[in-house]
């Protein structure tokens, strides 16, 4: 993944003031006190740039629903994690034994064995 930026506290309060102190997210007012991540547009993976330009301050929990919830209102371009934890649960499910054949292969083993000539006879 691309290296990324660390923004500097006057970076910070250009972004907020370019955002006019509002979350991208859910258009509400980011106050002082307020948790704020420092959100890519447009994220990495999918071939967003690392300038200030694709970055918004969202709050921390707008932050977490853009980047968790499939259904979130930034949803086409969101996500990444989900789709990234989907693909693993995929190629999990994929590599998984079935129970049931690996069971029946072993006591098949046990039993018979296969010639080199592909035959098979009882041990
Ligand atoms: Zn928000």
């Amino acid at each position: 993944m691309q290296k990324r930026r660390k923004l500097t506290k006057g970076q910070k309060t250009d972004l907020l003031i370019r955002e006019r102190w509002t979350c991208k997210e859910c258009k509400q007012p980011i106050q002082r006190a307020d948790l704020i991540e420092w959100d890519h547009t447009l994220a990495l993976a999918r071939g967003g740039t690392d300038e200030l330009e694709n970055i918004v301050p969202l709050h921390r929990q707008c932050h977490l629903l853009k980047t968790f919830h499939p259904r979130s209102r930034a949803t086409t371009l969101a996500s990444d994690l989900f789709e990234i934890a989907k693909t693993k649960r995929l190629i999990r499910k994929r590599e998984k034994p079935k129970v049931e054949g690996g069971l029946k292969s072993r006591g098949f083993s046990k039993r018979f064995k296969r010639k080199f000539n592909g035959e098979v006879e009882e041990r």
